[in-house]
C-alpha cells in the first residue's frame, strides 16, 4: 500500500493546471467569445444549446439566448457593413433598434 500523500505533486500539479480548470455557465457568461481561451471557446461550442446562451453578432457578448436581442422580436437596423439577427442590449441600443 502506497503511503503516499494525496494528492501527489503531479497529480495537484494537474488539478490546478489551466487545462483543468472546470469550467460551467458562469465561467463564460458575461464575457466576450473573442476573449475567451481555446477551452472556454470549445466549452462554449459544446453547450451553447443546452445551456441556452448565444453571442452578439456584433462585440461577441454571451448573454442567455432569451436576455439578447433578436431581429424576430425587434427591429435591428443594418450598418454599413453588417445585417443583424442578434444583438446585446448595448449594440441594440448603439444601432438604434426598437421593438417590432
Ligand atoms: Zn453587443
Amino acid at each position: 500500500m502506497s503511503t503516499e500523500q494525496w494528492p501527489n505533486k503531479e497529480t495537484y500539479e494537474l488539478i490546478n493546471s489551466r487545462d483543468l480548470k472546470p469550467l460551467n455557465l458562469k465561467s463564460i457568461l458575461y464575457s466576450k467569445y473573442d476573449d475567451l481561451n481555446p477551452q472556454e471557446k470549445s466549452f462554449y461550442t459544446l453547450n451553447q444549446e443546452k445551456l441556452e446562451i448565444n453571442t452578439c453578432e456584433k462585440c461577441t457578448f454571451i448573454d442567455s439566448t432569451y436576455e439578447l436581442f433578436w431581429d424576430s422580436d425587434y427591429l435591428l437596423p443594418d450598418t454599413k457593413d453588417k445585417t443583424f439577427s442578434c444583438l446585446c442590449e448595448c449594440c441594440y441600443e448603439e444601432v438604434g433598434g426598437s421593438p417590432q
